[in-house]
């Protein structure tokens, strides 16, 4: 009864969410952290007093929230865990923001440069479908996000995936020359996932220049806010550049399904076609609402970034001192692994006292573990049960 299409679908398996008991998540790079008060209250205030809402469509757009989302980069340059915060409460709250003097961006963020969408994920289903061919392999690494290969299966993008060099960095060398024997697209996370480090802004710069000209060239970053460096200013240099980011992990919003890509207008234009074509209201009316106070709030969302990369800093020394092999994180998850500790076993003993870890059972990888940083309770409680396993 299925397609043949069907046939070439490979779902993604995300991180899992048990009913059965209550446990500490540190496996699917959540933030630990509530959404600011405004958001509850802006949710709350939309619920209660423009409830007719709720019977129309939404902007199919999301144009207020395109603004919110330009002013917000504009206050913290793109990363927020080094943005400056003067006043405001002591959760950073209502705090002015700017940007640290080396993510200040040569160019003011406009509206037309930002595409809404329902979840990174679907923005980059759009980028892919948009951007990619079928008759050229799309360049990636060969350990990066797990939803670009899906989606490749949906689409009929055949990949191409570069082994990552031995210290687990990037291979630009390879995945340009490959690029360039192909005339075709280079996609990566950065920081990339599950390897939690990042390449500067200028060695992205430097792949940006060697990379094929007519094609697009995607940055995922996700984990940007959490300590990376943001490409948004390259934007001034190069037209076929996309950057991909997201709600869910700095944002504290996974639950609320934002996703947004930065990039030139005639590029978001196209994605704004590929969703003319599919789904022509995909950020509901809440969903708008929320975004636009969580935008309206950067200072707390800093505050938030900030405490979760000062527990990764800790939990990482934590580790290292008792022999763990830590790659270095720009993120808000470590990965890491110990010789003679399988990572499923690992993976089972933590679960059993009560806290979720992730493990994949890739080649290649299976003897790391993902760990999502969590508040400080929560690692203090990790430390403990790890110190006895
Ligand atoms: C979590 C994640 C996303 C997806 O984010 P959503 O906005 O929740 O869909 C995209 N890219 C990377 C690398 C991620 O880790």
């Amino acid at each position: 009864m299925i397609s043949e299409r069907m046939k070439n679908l490979h779902p993604y398996v995300p991180g899992e969410q048990p009913k059965d008991r209550v446990y500490i998540k540190l496996n699917a790079n959540e933030n630990p952290y509530p959404p600011s008060p405004v958001v509850t209250e802006a949710v709350c205030k939309a619920a209660e007093k423009y409830a007719e809402k709720m019977a129309l469509y939404p902007d199919p757009d999301s144009n207020e929230l395109k603004a919110a989302i330009a002013q917000m980069l504009n206050k913290c340059g793109g990363v927020l865990a080094r943005a400056e915060l003067t006043g405001g409460k002591e959760n950073g709250s209502g705090a002015e923001v700017t940007p640290s003097e080396g993510d200040k961006l040569p160019f003011t963020v406009t509206p037309d440069m930002i595409y809404c969408g329902n979840g990174s994920d679907e923005v980059l289903s759009f980028v892919f479908y948009g951007f990619f061919d079928s008759d050229r392999e799309l360049v990636v690494p060969e350990h990066t996000y797990s939803f670009y290969p899906v989606y490749c299966g949906f689409y009929g993008i055949p990949m191409d995936k570069v082994p990552l060099n031995s210290d687990w960095t990037l291979n630009k060398e390879k995945m340009l020359k490959d690029a360039n024997e192909k005339n075709s697209s280079i996609i990566f996370a950065n920081p990339n996932a599950p390897t939690s480090i990042g390449l500067t802004k200028d060695e992205v710069r430097e792949m940006i220049k060697a990379a094929p000209k007519d094609r697009v060239f995607v940055v995922d970053e996700a984990y940007v806010d959490f300590g990376g460096e943001s490409c948004i200013s390259l934007l001034a240099e190069f037209k076929n550049l996309v950057i991909v980011r997201t709600f869910s992990k700095s944002l504290c919003g996974a639950g609320m399904r934002l996703g947004y890509v930065v990039s030139s207008p005639e590029l978001v234009n196209h994605i704004t076609t590929v969703k003319n074509s599919l789904n022509h209201f995909p950020v509901d009316f809440m969903a708008q609402q929320a975004g636009i106070a969580a935008c309206s709030d950067v200072g707390y969302y800093a505050e938030c970034a900030k405490s979760v990369a000062f527990e990764r800093d800790e939990f990482i020394d934590f580790l290292r001192e008792r022999g763990w092999f830590v790659l270095d994180s720009q993120t808000n998850f470590i990965f890491c692994k110990k010789d003679g500790v399988p990572g499923e076993e690992t993976y089972r003993k933590i679960k059993e006292e009560g806290i979720l870890v992730r493990h994949f059972n890739t080649p290649g990888i299976e003897e790391f573990l993902r760990i999502t940083i969590g508040t400080h309770e929560q690692m203090t409680e990790l430390k403990r049960v790890m110190e006895n396993i």
